[in-house]
């Protein structure tokens, strides 16, 4: 995915609405973000956002749909680069063809993960196929710590299993929870696993109290330690827990992913679909994307021009780290 957005938005803080003593979550609002293009699919966007960069190396988060292509026109974002980072492709419905300057062209389904490793510099592109009715899913980004940011060029394809805690259906699609252990690499420890819950059901998972989570709720209302989070929220809990239990509070399944992470304390800079550490990292690969150079490989296959980068802003891109909890 490509970032078109110039923008903040909101924060709410939850309230655990029972009396023990709950952890305290944060609730993060989501705003809505066009994709650009001529029919322009609409995402909300959760992370980053004012009050908060990343949950561990997690720096983006995109939830779209359920959107009927018909009326929304899917998903067509043409070539374009990605560097010091990650992207995450996870769908609840629907089928996305992936072509990448590594060579890879795969189709991203339900279920399945899909992680391309930008590294020192990739280019995609990212087309709903004419298979496709209901696009649903998710994208994420994250962000590779400084001895990795240059690394290679990848793309990994991978199927979990699903496994059975309580009331809940996990799908582990990197990191460890529940017993499962996706094998994919990741730069930090990191955690991402798609949670489906029964009906009414509350179920207590063991957590790595090392990790913050956060939870982006996709159907139903799901209490997480204790709050209510409504369909695309995203819950964020901080570091010191060693369970979490999640409770829905609907009558019918309720969807959510659970993004985790040990807190990833470099500061970064995240300009368009860049990561680096600096404003002239950020020049540097703008330039390099704007010259065609090696350094984003050329993609094969896709019938349209590249993005072109936007302007850079007139001003110096800051760093952004993450506020100090209270
Ligand atoms: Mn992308």
């Amino acid at each position: 995915m490509s970032d078109v957005e110039v923008d903040p938005a909101a924060l709410r803080h939850g309230a655990a609405d029972h009396g023990e003593a709950a952890p305290h979550v944060d609730i993060l609002s989501a705003r809505d973000v066009p994709l650009g293009g001529p029919r322009s699919m609409t995402v909300r966007r959760t992370l980053p956002q004012r009050a908060r960069t990343l949950i561990g190396a997690w720096c983006f988060v995109d939830h779209y749909g359920p959107d009927d292509v018909a009326d929304t026109g899917g998903m067509d974002v043409a070539p374009h680069p990605h560097t010091g980072l990650q992207t995450v492709s996870w769908l609840f419905s629907g089928e996305i063809e992936h072509r990448d300057s590594l060579g890879s062209h795969a189709f991203v389904r339900p279920g399945e993960l899909n992680l391309m490793t930008g590294g020192y510099g990739i280019s995609h592109t990212e087309v709903s196929t004419t298979r496709t009715t209901i696009l649903h899913g998710v994208q994420l980004w994250v962000a590779l710590p400084e001895e990795h940011r240059y690394t290679a060029r990848d793309f990994r394809h991978y199927v979990p299993s699903p496994v059975r805690v309580g009331g809940a259906h996990i799908r582990v699609f990197l990191g460890s929870l529940a017993g499962e252990t996706s094998p994919v690499r990741t730069f930090t420890p990191l955690l991402g696993a798609e949670l489906v819950l029964d009906p009414g059901s509350k179920t207590t998972l063991p957590v790595n109290a090392a990790f913050e989570y956060g939870l982006l709720v996709d159907q139903g209302d799901v209490r997480m330690a204790g709050t209510l989070l409504r369909p695309a929220e995203l819950g964020y809990l901080g570091t010191g827990n060693d369970t979490l239990t999640l409770t829905n509070e609907t009558d019918t399944p309720a969807r959510a992913v659970l993004l985790g992470g040990t807190p990833f304390e470099e500061r970064i800079v995240m300009w368009w679909n860049f990561i680096g550490r600096s404003h002239k990292d950020i020049v540097e690969a703008r330039e390099a994307w704007e010259n065609a150079s090696d350094r984003f490989g050329s993609v094969d296959g896709y019938d349209g021009d590249r993005l072109p980068a936007p302007a850079l802003p007139n001003a110096t891109i800051s760093p952004r780290n993450n506020p100090t909890r209270h």
